[in-house]
């Protein structure tokens, strides 16, 4: 291994690859086709489900949700049925972060999703999104001190958005400014190997003005490129910065569409009598009644209410469980929207979809009390639905003030002087090629 590898990696929060080629076919990213035309350009999958902590931890791990443990931002213990935010120190698997720490290598990363507690590296780890205080949220912890001090912020605060839109669009400036500012006052300070920042504000920006950018209605519609703009301008010091010969990889995580409708899929069980509550309205699953047969999390998870794994049990394993998978899956099927268009493009097990857990070694029989996190089955939906997973809402279908969503392709990989044998199918599969560059 040479001392002196050296790659810059830059992530954009679920930016789409064919957002990309748009902006820059409008000259909107004038530095971005700068640089494409000396590496190469790919579109790229998430990994199912595509959200971004899922889908980070894929990138860090090389693995399948199954594998490196993060399944979604919320799950739930089935003994007790509480709640938690699962974050990094649920990871099952060795990151990047820690292996290349290992490799006696320089390592910077900063903002990147499942980070949080920050990985103690050799070199500076900054929180991302699921930290709340920037001061207990990085390593060594002085940094933290220091960051809020200079009034850095791990994430724009979303809630503003659903009041006023123009201030919000403020807010994210904000939050990227400083973040640009912090990222470039570490990178002077020393020769880094592996140096990674995390821009969550593409994504912010997606879920609250995509349909304005869609639609073309200003003056959002404007301000959306403006803020790209300054990412294409941000590519543009990174191209002036950084080594001649280092190494440059530009990612995302998902892709984005217009967001046409979220899907309560419990108020869909609730009233198809799958799922009852001994309070109305419930305030978490310990609430729901023990008549209930399954349960649904964020997005479009559905745990079957297993007698021998769920506190509240009601479900034989075997032969009625088996049906009720089947009933189920057929009848999420059906699901129509108000316009009358289907919204489930497919439902799958768990295990087919997020991998087999380590506990089950013997795949061809998959026994569901084994499953742990691993949702009985996934209800994927077509393009533009979202699956949201409260416990309880008034309708099925509803529209809130965010209008953008994930999607599980498109979302896309940049790299120069990096190289690539094969172009990676998927996030999960940057991991190996990263570690090779560092080997080498
Ligand atoms: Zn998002």
């Amino acid at each position: 291994m040479k001392a002196d590898k050296r790659l810059f990696i830059l992530a954009l929060d679920g930016t789409p690859y064919s957002l990309l080629k748009r902006l820059m076919d409008e000259g909107v990213m004038p530095n971005l086709k700068k640089l494409i035309a000396g590496g190469s350009f790919h579109s790229l999958n998430s990994v199912q489900p595509p959200l971004s902590s899922v889908a980070w931890a894929s990138f860090m791990t090389g693995e399948k949700p199954a594998k490196h443990g993060i399944f979604g931002f919320i799950e739930r213990d089935p003994e007790t049925l509480n709640w938690f935010v699962p974050k990094a120190d649920r990871l099952r698997a060795p990151t990047l972060f820690h292996i290349l720490s290992e490799l006696k290598q320089r390592v910077f990363v900063m903002n990147v999703p499942m980070t949080y507690p920050p990985p103690k590296v050799n070199g500076i780890a900054i929180c991302g999104f699921l930290g709340s205080d920037i001061a207990r949220g990085t390593y060594p912890p002085a940094v933290g001190s220091f960051l809020k001090a200079k009034g850095y912020v791990i994430d724009a605060d979303v809630e503003i958005a659903k009041k006023d839109l123009n201030r919000f669009y403020r807010e994210l400036q904000r939050v990227l400014e400083k973040r640009i500012e912090m990222m470039w006052h570490f990178y002077d300070q020393e020769t880094w190997n592996f140096f990674m920042t995390h821009i969550m504000e593409t994504d912010r920006l997606h879920h609250l003005f995509w349909k304005y950018f869609e639609e073309d209605s200003q003056p959002f519609a404007g301000m959306f490129r403006d803020f790209y703009g300054r990412i294409d301008r941000l590519l543009g010091e990174v191209s002036a910065k950084i080594p001649e010969d280092s190494a440059l990889m530009l990612l995302s995580d998902h892709g984005f569409t217009r967001l046409k409708l979220e899907v309560y899929l419990n108020r869909w069980l609730a009233e198809n009598g799958y799922l009852f509550y001994e309070s109305v309205p419930p305030k978490s699953l310990r609430d729901m009644h023990p008549f209930s047969k399954a349960y649904s999390l964020y997005p479009g998870r559905i745990y079957v209410n297993l007698k021998g794994r769920e506190k509240k049990g009601s479900v034989n394993p075997g032969l009625e469980y088996e049906r009720l998978c089947g009933e189920l899956s057929e009848k999420l099927l059906k699901i129509r929207d108000p316009q009358g268009n289907p919204v489930i493009k497919e439902v799958r097990r768990g295990y087919e979809v997020y991998g087999i857990p380590n506990e089950i070694n013997e795949p061809i029989f998959v026994d569901p009390l084994k499953l742990g996190a691993v949702p009985d089955l996934i209800a994927l939906p077509y393009e533009g639905y979202d699956l949201k997973g409260v416990l309880w809402h008034s309708t099925v279908f509803d529209q809130t003030v965010f209008n953008g969503t994930h999607t599980v392709d498109d979302a896309f990989l940049f790299v120069k002087n990096f190289p690539l044998n094969l172009v990676p199918e998927s996030i999960d599969r940057i991991f190996n090629p990263i570690l090779a560059f560092f080997n080498d």
